[in-house]
Protein backbone atom coordinates (compact mmCIF):
# COMPACT_ATOMS: atom_id res chain seq x y z
CA UNK A 1 0.00 0.00 0.00
CA UNK A 2 2.75 2.14 0.94
CA UNK A 3 5.20 1.56 -2.68
CA UNK A 4 1.38 2.13 -4.45
CA UNK A 5 0.76 5.39 -2.59
CA UNK A 6 4.15 6.93 -3.35
CA UNK A 7 4.40 6.07 -6.94
CA UNK A 8 0.42 7.64 -6.98
CA UNK A 9 2.52 10.28 -5.34
CA UNK A 10 5.16 10.94 -7.73
CA UNK A 11 3.02 10.87 -10.71
CA UNK A 12 0.74 12.63 -9.38
CA UNK A 13 3.36 15.47 -8.43
CA UNK A 14 4.50 15.38 -11.92
CA UNK A 15 1.81 16.15 -13.55
CA UNK A 16 0.65 18.41 -10.65
CA UNK A 17 3.60 20.70 -11.27
CA UNK A 18 2.35 21.22 -14.60
CA UNK A 19 -0.22 23.02 -13.42
CA UNK A 20 1.48 24.98 -10.64
CA UNK A 21 3.57 26.67 -13.92
CA UNK A 22 0.19 27.34 -15.48
CA UNK A 23 -0.89 29.17 -12.20
CA UNK A 24 2.13 31.49 -12.27
CA UNK A 25 0.50 33.42 -15.21
CA UNK A 26 -2.99 34.07 -13.56
CA UNK A 27 -3.85 35.81 -10.65
CA UNK A 28 -4.80 33.12 -8.15
CA UNK A 29 -4.73 29.56 -8.04
CA UNK A 30 -7.26 26.93 -6.79
CA UNK A 31 -7.45 22.86 -6.15
CA UNK A 32 -10.35 20.99 -5.18
CA UNK A 33 -10.51 18.04 -2.68
CA UNK A 34 -13.59 15.91 -2.38
CA UNK A 35 -13.18 13.59 0.91
CA UNK A 36 -15.42 10.62 0.18
CA UNK A 37 -15.92 9.71 3.86
CA UNK A 38 -18.20 6.64 5.07
CA UNK A 39 -20.64 9.32 6.19
CA UNK A 40 -20.81 11.55 3.21
CA UNK A 41 -18.75 13.34 0.94
CA UNK A 42 -17.29 16.73 1.66
CA UNK A 43 -15.79 19.22 -0.98
CA UNK A 44 -13.60 21.38 -0.40
CA UNK A 45 -12.00 24.58 -2.25
CA UNK A 46 -8.79 25.85 -1.80
CA UNK A 47 -6.95 28.95 -2.88
CA UNK A 48 -3.18 30.60 -2.77
CA UNK A 49 -1.89 33.19 -4.50
CA UNK A 50 0.24 32.70 -7.99
CA UNK A 51 3.65 32.17 -7.63
CA UNK A 52 3.44 31.84 -3.83
CA UNK A 53 2.46 28.35 -3.92
CA UNK A 54 5.66 27.09 -2.11
CA UNK A 55 5.29 29.13 0.35
CA UNK A 56 4.46 28.34 4.09
CA UNK A 57 0.45 29.13 4.93
CA UNK A 58 -0.31 30.70 1.51
CA UNK A 59 -3.39 28.15 1.08
CA UNK A 60 -6.37 28.27 2.48
CA UNK A 61 -10.31 26.72 2.17
CA UNK A 62 -12.56 29.28 0.29
CA UNK A 63 -15.25 27.08 0.25
CA UNK A 64 -17.00 23.57 1.72
CA UNK A 65 -20.18 21.80 0.80
CA UNK A 66 -21.71 18.74 2.01
CA UNK A 67 -22.83 16.54 -0.96
CA UNK A 68 -26.50 15.16 0.02
CA UNK A 69 -27.02 11.95 0.92
CA UNK A 70 -24.76 9.15 2.53
CA UNK A 71 -21.01 8.14 1.81
CA UNK A 72 -20.30 6.65 -1.88
CA UNK A 73 -19.86 3.38 -0.41
CA UNK A 74 -23.48 3.22 0.43
CA UNK A 75 -23.82 3.14 -3.06
CA UNK A 76 -21.88 0.10 -3.81
CA UNK A 77 -25.28 -2.04 -5.20
CA UNK A 78 -26.16 1.34 -7.45
CA UNK A 79 -23.37 3.12 -8.46
CA UNK A 80 -24.77 4.82 -11.12
CA UNK A 81 -26.73 6.64 -8.94
CA UNK A 82 -23.86 8.53 -7.33
CA UNK A 83 -23.31 11.20 -9.70
CA UNK A 84 -26.40 13.10 -9.70
CA UNK A 85 -26.23 14.29 -5.48
CA UNK A 86 -22.83 15.77 -6.49
CA UNK A 87 -24.88 18.20 -9.03
CA UNK A 88 -25.50 20.62 -6.40
CA UNK A 89 -22.39 21.48 -4.96
CA UNK A 90 -20.41 21.34 -7.86
CA UNK A 91 -22.33 24.14 -9.15
CA UNK A 92 -21.64 25.97 -6.32
CA UNK A 93 -18.12 25.38 -6.56
CA UNK A 94 -18.26 26.41 -10.59
CA UNK A 95 -19.29 29.78 -8.91
CA UNK A 96 -16.08 30.13 -6.61
CA UNK A 97 -13.87 29.43 -9.12
CA UNK A 98 -13.30 32.16 -12.08
CA UNK A 99 -14.97 29.96 -14.73
CA UNK A 100 -11.47 30.66 -17.02
CA UNK A 101 -9.23 28.85 -14.61
CA UNK A 102 -11.78 26.02 -14.28
CA UNK A 103 -9.59 23.99 -16.75
CA UNK A 104 -6.41 24.40 -14.62
CA UNK A 105 -8.29 23.26 -11.55
CA UNK A 106 -7.04 20.17 -10.15
CA UNK A 107 -9.63 18.11 -8.00
CA UNK A 108 -8.65 15.07 -6.06
CA UNK A 109 -11.13 12.51 -4.70
CA UNK A 110 -9.81 10.40 -1.48
CA UNK A 111 -12.39 7.82 0.16
CA UNK A 112 -11.56 6.39 3.50
CA UNK A 113 -12.51 4.01 5.92
CA UNK A 114 -16.23 3.73 4.70
CA UNK A 115 -14.30 2.25 1.08
CA UNK A 116 -11.87 0.46 2.65
CA UNK A 117 -14.45 -1.63 4.36
CA UNK A 118 -16.00 -2.60 0.60
CA UNK A 119 -15.77 -6.23 1.15
CA UNK A 120 -16.49 -6.41 -3.13
CA UNK A 121 -13.51 -5.57 -5.10
CA UNK A 122 -15.67 -5.37 -7.97
CA UNK A 123 -18.31 -2.53 -6.10
CA UNK A 124 -15.52 -0.63 -4.49
CA UNK A 125 -13.90 -0.44 -8.70
CA UNK A 126 -17.52 0.52 -10.03
CA UNK A 127 -18.41 3.40 -7.32
CA UNK A 128 -14.22 5.14 -8.30
CA UNK A 129 -15.54 4.46 -12.08
CA UNK A 130 -18.80 5.92 -11.67
CA UNK A 131 -17.01 8.81 -10.27
CA UNK A 132 -14.46 8.98 -12.70
CA UNK A 133 -17.03 9.36 -15.48
CA UNK A 134 -18.85 12.05 -13.90
CA UNK A 135 -15.84 14.00 -13.46
CA UNK A 136 -14.85 13.68 -17.01
CA UNK A 137 -17.69 16.06 -18.33
CA UNK A 138 -17.10 18.48 -15.70
CA UNK A 139 -14.30 21.58 -16.41
CA UNK A 140 -11.94 20.95 -13.97
CA UNK A 141 -8.79 18.76 -14.28
CA UNK A 142 -9.51 15.51 -12.15
CA UNK A 143 -6.81 13.86 -10.87
CA UNK A 144 -8.00 10.62 -9.92
CA UNK A 145 -10.46 8.74 -7.55
CA UNK A 146 -8.34 6.84 -4.75
CA UNK A 147 -8.76 5.01 -1.55
CA UNK A 148 -6.24 6.33 0.84
CA UNK A 149 -5.07 4.16 3.78
CA UNK A 150 -5.32 4.86 7.40
CA UNK A 151 -1.95 5.56 7.93
CA UNK A 152 -2.43 7.89 4.96
CA UNK A 153 -5.42 9.76 6.52
CA UNK A 154 -3.88 10.40 9.78
CA UNK A 155 -0.57 11.45 8.64
CA UNK A 156 -2.93 13.63 5.61
CA UNK A 157 -4.66 15.01 8.65
CA UNK A 158 -1.79 15.89 10.79
CA UNK A 159 0.04 17.98 7.82
CA UNK A 160 -3.42 20.17 7.66
CA UNK A 161 -3.01 20.76 11.32
CA UNK A 162 0.19 21.44 11.65
CA UNK A 163 0.65 23.80 7.98
CA UNK A 164 -2.83 25.94 8.93
CA UNK A 165 -1.18 26.59 12.72
CA UNK A 166 2.07 27.87 11.14
CA UNK A 167 4.14 25.18 13.14
CA UNK A 168 6.26 24.45 10.04
CA UNK A 169 7.37 28.27 9.93
CA UNK A 170 9.90 27.89 12.32
CA UNK A 171 11.61 25.11 14.35
CA UNK A 172 8.41 25.09 16.45
CA UNK A 173 6.79 22.12 18.40
CA UNK A 174 4.19 20.57 15.82
CA UNK A 175 0.91 18.91 17.58
CA UNK A 176 -0.31 15.93 17.30
CA UNK A 177 -3.49 15.29 15.53
CA UNK A 178 -6.87 13.04 16.68
CA UNK A 179 -9.45 12.78 13.91
CA UNK A 180 -12.67 10.97 14.65
CA UNK A 181 -14.52 9.63 11.46
CA UNK A 182 -17.62 7.52 11.02
CA UNK A 183 -15.61 4.38 10.19
CA UNK A 184 -12.28 4.86 11.52
CA UNK A 185 -10.26 7.08 13.82
CA UNK A 186 -6.56 8.28 13.46
CA UNK A 187 -4.07 9.32 15.94
CA UNK A 188 -0.49 10.85 14.57
CA UNK A 189 1.96 12.84 16.76
CA UNK A 190 5.66 12.77 17.09
CA UNK A 191 7.04 10.23 19.62
CA UNK A 192 9.54 10.63 22.05
CA UNK A 193 11.85 8.10 20.42
CA UNK A 194 10.25 7.25 16.94
CA UNK A 195 12.73 4.52 16.49
CA UNK A 196 10.53 2.21 18.74
CA UNK A 197 8.10 2.20 16.47
CA UNK A 198 9.58 2.21 12.89
CA UNK A 199 6.56 -0.06 11.26
CA UNK A 200 4.26 2.57 12.51
CA UNK A 201 6.42 5.78 11.53
CA UNK A 202 6.03 7.94 8.76
CA UNK A 203 9.20 9.77 7.34
CA UNK A 204 7.82 13.01 6.16
CA UNK A 205 10.31 16.07 5.06
CA UNK A 206 8.86 19.20 5.29
CA UNK A 207 10.95 22.90 4.70
CA UNK A 208 13.88 21.08 4.92
CA UNK A 209 13.20 19.34 8.35
CA UNK A 210 13.00 15.97 8.96
CA UNK A 211 9.75 14.74 10.63
CA UNK A 212 9.20 10.91 12.02
CA UNK A 213 5.35 10.74 12.48
CA UNK A 214 3.98 7.57 14.57
CA UNK A 215 0.36 7.10 12.65
CA UNK A 216 -2.50 4.46 13.96
CA UNK A 217 -5.62 4.18 12.06
CA UNK A 218 -8.12 1.84 14.07
CA UNK A 219 -10.06 0.60 11.21
CA UNK A 220 -14.14 0.18 12.71
CA UNK A 221 -13.50 2.24 15.60
CA UNK A 222 -15.05 5.62 13.77
CA UNK A 223 -17.69 7.31 16.01
CA UNK A 224 -20.59 5.22 13.06
CA UNK A 225 -19.09 2.08 12.86
CA UNK A 226 -18.62 2.22 16.87
CA UNK A 227 -21.88 2.40 17.60
CA UNK A 228 -23.50 0.15 15.58
CA UNK A 229 -20.92 -2.44 17.23
CA UNK A 230 -22.63 -0.95 20.45
CA UNK A 231 -26.49 -1.25 19.43
CA UNK A 232 -25.91 -4.68 17.70
CA UNK A 233 -23.96 -6.08 21.15
CA UNK A 234 -27.03 -7.79 22.41
CA UNK A 235 -29.45 -10.84 19.99
CA UNK A 236 -32.65 -9.27 20.94
CA UNK A 237 -34.97 -7.35 19.01
CA UNK A 238 -36.45 -5.28 21.72
CA UNK A 239 -33.52 -3.69 23.41
CA UNK A 240 -33.43 -0.74 26.06
CA UNK A 241 -30.09 1.33 25.17
CA UNK A 242 -28.50 3.07 28.26
CA UNK A 243 -26.75 5.31 25.89
CA UNK A 244 -29.62 6.80 24.51
CA UNK A 245 -31.83 9.57 26.01
CA UNK A 246 -34.56 8.84 28.15
CA UNK A 247 -38.22 7.92 26.33
CA UNK A 248 -35.92 8.02 22.79
CA UNK A 249 -37.16 4.88 20.75
CA UNK A 250 -36.05 4.14 17.18
CA UNK A 251 -36.17 0.99 15.23
CA UNK A 252 -33.08 -0.22 12.67
CA UNK A 253 -33.19 -3.00 9.98
CA UNK A 254 -30.67 -5.85 10.74
CA UNK A 255 -29.11 -4.64 7.22
CA UNK A 256 -27.89 -1.37 8.93
CA UNK A 257 -26.78 -2.60 11.87
CA UNK A 258 -24.43 -5.49 10.79
CA UNK A 259 -24.30 -5.06 6.67
CA UNK A 260 -20.55 -3.88 7.64
CA UNK A 261 -17.75 -5.65 7.75
CA UNK A 262 -17.32 -4.34 10.94
CA UNK A 263 -20.14 -5.72 12.27
CA UNK A 264 -20.98 -8.72 9.82
CA UNK A 265 -19.49 -11.08 12.91
CA UNK A 266 -22.48 -9.94 15.10
CA UNK A 267 -24.94 -11.34 12.48
CA UNK A 268 -27.31 -13.32 14.31
CA UNK A 269 -27.78 -17.35 12.95
CA UNK A 270 -31.42 -16.14 11.68
CA UNK A 271 -30.29 -13.31 9.96
CA UNK A 272 -32.73 -11.29 7.91
CA UNK A 273 -31.68 -8.06 6.33
CA UNK A 274 -34.78 -6.32 6.68
CA UNK A 275 -35.66 -7.60 10.06
CA UNK A 276 -36.45 -4.43 12.73
CA UNK A 277 -34.46 -4.22 16.05
CA UNK A 278 -36.22 -1.43 18.23
CA UNK A 279 -34.22 0.53 20.87
CA UNK A 280 -35.99 2.43 23.76
CA UNK A 281 -33.15 4.69 25.78
CA UNK A 282 -32.96 4.76 29.51
CA UNK A 283 -30.26 8.09 29.66
CA UNK A 284 -28.16 5.73 32.02
CA UNK A 285 -24.55 7.30 31.90
CA UNK A 286 -23.20 4.34 34.35
CA UNK A 287 -24.37 1.63 32.08
CA UNK A 288 -23.38 3.44 28.94
CA UNK A 289 -19.96 3.95 30.06
CA UNK A 290 -19.84 -0.21 31.13
CA UNK A 291 -20.96 -1.06 27.43
CA UNK A 292 -19.01 1.25 25.74
CA UNK A 293 -15.80 -0.26 27.57
CA UNK A 294 -16.95 -3.94 25.80
CA UNK A 295 -16.05 -2.27 22.45
CA UNK A 296 -12.29 -1.97 23.38
CA UNK A 297 -10.18 -5.36 23.69
CA UNK A 298 -7.76 -3.98 26.43
CA UNK A 299 -7.14 -7.59 27.51
CA UNK A 300 -5.00 -8.03 24.40
CA UNK A 301 -2.52 -5.22 26.11
CA UNK A 302 -2.43 -7.03 29.32
CA UNK A 303 0.32 -6.65 31.29
CA UNK A 304 1.92 -4.25 28.04
CA UNK A 305 3.04 -0.29 28.53
CA UNK A 306 2.38 1.49 25.69
CA UNK A 307 -0.53 -0.65 24.27
CA UNK A 308 -3.40 1.57 23.98
CA UNK A 309 -6.26 -1.93 23.16
CA UNK A 310 -6.11 -4.48 20.68
CA UNK A 311 -2.63 -5.18 21.03
CA UNK A 312 -1.86 -2.69 19.19
CA UNK A 313 1.72 -0.45 20.04
CA UNK A 314 1.49 3.22 20.71
CA UNK A 315 4.39 5.46 22.15
CA UNK A 316 3.13 7.16 25.32
CA UNK A 317 1.32 10.27 23.71
CA UNK A 318 3.44 13.65 24.08
CA UNK A 319 2.64 17.26 23.86
CA UNK A 320 -0.24 18.99 22.23
CA UNK A 321 -2.68 17.88 20.43
CA UNK A 322 -5.89 18.84 18.67
CA UNK A 323 -8.76 16.84 17.80
CA UNK A 324 -11.13 17.42 15.40
CA UNK A 325 -14.54 16.16 13.42
CA UNK A 326 -16.24 13.56 15.55
CA UNK A 327 -14.25 14.78 18.45
CA UNK A 328 -15.25 18.51 17.86
CA UNK A 329 -18.95 17.79 17.28
CA UNK A 330 -19.01 15.72 20.62
CA UNK A 331 -17.64 18.19 22.47
CA UNK A 332 -19.70 21.14 20.89
CA UNK A 333 -22.96 18.95 21.94
CA UNK A 334 -21.44 19.18 25.00
CA UNK A 335 -21.22 22.57 25.40
CA UNK A 336 -17.47 22.85 26.03
CA UNK A 337 -14.91 24.29 23.50
CA UNK A 338 -10.63 24.27 23.17
CA UNK A 339 -9.50 22.94 26.36
CA UNK A 340 -10.48 22.29 29.87
CA UNK A 341 -10.10 19.45 32.13
CA UNK A 342 -10.84 16.07 32.22
CA UNK A 343 -13.26 16.71 35.66
CA UNK A 344 -15.35 19.31 33.32
CA UNK A 345 -15.29 16.52 30.31
CA UNK A 346 -16.74 14.05 33.10
CA UNK A 347 -19.54 16.05 34.48
CA UNK A 348 -20.79 17.61 31.32
CA UNK A 349 -20.98 14.23 29.95
CA UNK A 350 -22.85 12.97 32.71
CA UNK A 351 -25.35 15.95 32.53
CA UNK A 352 -25.70 15.09 29.13
CA UNK A 353 -26.61 11.88 29.22
CA UNK A 354 -29.07 12.28 31.97
CA UNK A 355 -31.35 14.09 30.02
CA UNK A 356 -34.60 13.22 28.14
CA UNK A 357 -34.87 13.24 24.90
CA UNK A 358 -37.90 16.24 25.39
CA UNK A 359 -34.86 18.18 27.27
CA UNK A 360 -32.51 17.35 24.50
CA UNK A 361 -34.58 19.20 21.96
CA UNK A 362 -34.14 22.46 24.45
CA UNK A 363 -30.46 22.20 24.94
CA UNK A 364 -28.79 21.78 21.71
CA UNK A 365 -28.58 24.99 19.38
CA UNK A 366 -29.26 22.76 16.18
CA UNK A 367 -30.92 20.13 16.45
CA UNK A 368 -30.46 16.60 13.81
CA UNK A 369 -31.95 13.48 15.45
CA UNK A 370 -29.59 11.42 13.97
CA UNK A 371 -27.08 13.15 15.91
CA UNK A 372 -28.80 14.04 19.03
CA UNK A 373 -29.47 10.28 20.11
CA UNK A 374 -26.05 9.48 19.81
CA UNK A 375 -23.95 12.76 21.53
CA UNK A 376 -24.23 10.68 25.11
CA UNK A 377 -22.58 7.55 23.20
CA UNK A 378 -19.88 9.64 21.49
CA UNK A 379 -18.86 11.81 24.35
CA UNK A 380 -18.48 8.12 26.00
CA UNK A 381 -16.34 6.20 23.55
CA UNK A 382 -14.31 9.71 23.17
CA UNK A 383 -13.90 9.36 27.02
CA UNK A 384 -12.68 5.58 26.85
CA UNK A 385 -10.71 5.86 23.61
CA UNK A 386 -8.79 8.99 24.96
CA UNK A 387 -8.50 7.83 28.75
CA UNK A 388 -8.03 4.20 28.41
CA UNK A 389 -7.23 3.54 24.68
CA UNK A 390 -4.42 6.93 24.03
CA UNK A 391 -3.87 6.94 28.28
CA UNK A 392 -4.35 10.53 28.63
CA UNK A 393 -5.23 11.34 32.16
CA UNK A 394 -6.05 14.18 34.25
CA UNK A 395 -2.56 15.94 33.50
CA UNK A 396 -1.89 15.73 29.80
CA UNK A 397 -6.24 15.92 29.25
CA UNK A 398 -5.94 19.89 28.96
CA UNK A 399 -3.03 19.19 26.08
CA UNK A 400 -5.99 18.27 23.58
CA UNK A 401 -7.35 21.00 21.66
CA UNK A 402 -10.43 20.15 20.67
CA UNK A 403 -11.12 22.07 17.18
CA UNK A 404 -12.53 21.82 13.89
CA UNK A 405 -10.48 24.91 11.96
CA UNK A 406 -8.35 27.36 12.27
CA UNK A 407 -9.43 30.94 10.47
CA UNK A 408 -12.09 29.40 8.40
CA UNK A 409 -9.95 26.43 7.00
CA UNK A 410 -11.29 23.02 7.92
CA UNK A 411 -8.39 20.55 9.87
CA UNK A 412 -9.47 17.53 7.75
CA UNK A 413 -7.06 15.61 6.24
CA UNK A 414 -7.97 16.80 2.71
CA UNK A 415 -5.67 19.72 2.57
CA UNK A 416 -2.84 17.74 3.57
CA UNK A 417 -3.45 15.83 0.88
CA UNK A 418 -3.05 18.27 -1.70
CA UNK A 419 -0.27 19.88 -0.67
CA UNK A 420 1.20 16.86 -0.89
CA UNK A 421 0.05 15.76 -4.20
CA UNK A 422 1.13 18.69 -5.60
CA UNK A 423 4.03 18.93 -4.23
CA UNK A 424 3.30 22.50 -2.87
CA UNK A 425 5.48 21.68 0.61
CA UNK A 426 8.86 21.83 -0.46
CA UNK A 427 11.22 19.01 0.82
CA UNK A 428 14.60 17.20 -0.64
CA UNK A 429 12.96 14.45 -0.62
CA UNK A 430 9.70 12.82 -1.70
CA UNK A 431 6.81 14.56 0.80
CA UNK A 432 6.21 11.15 2.52
CA UNK A 433 8.34 8.00 2.01
CA UNK A 434 7.94 4.20 2.82
CA UNK A 435 7.91 3.12 6.46
CA UNK A 436 11.50 3.25 8.26
CA UNK A 437 11.43 0.02 8.40
CA UNK A 438 9.12 -2.10 5.67
P1 LIG B 1 -17.02 13.52 9.05
O1 LIG B 1 -16.49 14.81 9.61
O2 LIG B 1 -18.05 13.71 8.00
O3 LIG B 1 -15.94 12.54 8.72
O4 LIG B 1 -17.82 12.84 10.28
C1 LIG B 1 -17.18 12.25 11.34
C2 LIG B 1 -18.19 11.73 12.32
O5 LIG B 1 -18.91 12.84 12.89
C3 LIG B 1 -19.24 10.82 11.73
O6 LIG B 1 -19.53 9.83 12.70
C4 LIG B 1 -20.45 11.69 11.53
O7 LIG B 1 -21.65 10.95 11.68
C5 LIG B 1 -20.30 12.66 12.67
N1 LIG B 1 -20.82 14.01 12.34
C6 LIG B 1 -20.72 14.66 11.17
N2 LIG B 1 -21.31 15.88 11.26
C7 LIG B 1 -21.79 15.98 12.52
C8 LIG B 1 -22.51 16.99 13.24
N3 LIG B 1 -22.85 18.15 12.68
N4 LIG B 1 -22.83 16.72 14.54
C9 LIG B 1 -22.48 15.57 15.08
N5 LIG B 1 -21.82 14.59 14.49
C10 LIG B 1 -21.46 14.77 13.21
Amino acid sequence: NFALSRLFTVQWAKGCILIIILCAYVAGCYGIVLDAGSSRTTIYVYEWPAEKENDTGVVSQIFKCSVEGPGISSYKNNPGAIAKPFDDCLNKVKERIPAHLHKNTSAYLGATAGMRLLQNETAASEVLASIQSYFRAQPFEFRGAHIITGPEEGVYGWITANYLMGNFLEVKETMGALDLGGASTQISFIPEDSQDYSNSTLQVKLYGYEYNVYTHSFQCYGRDEAEKRLLKSTASFKVDNPCYPQNYETAFTMKSLCGSLCTQSLRPANYHPNQLVKFHGTGDPALCQEMVSLLFNITACRDRDECPFNGIHQPKVKGNFVAFSGFYYTINALNLSGHFSLSDFNSSMWFFCSRSWVQLHFMLPKFEETYARSYCFSANFIYYLLVHGYKFDAETWPQIHFQKEVGNSSIAWSLGYMLSLTNMIPAERKLIQLPLKP
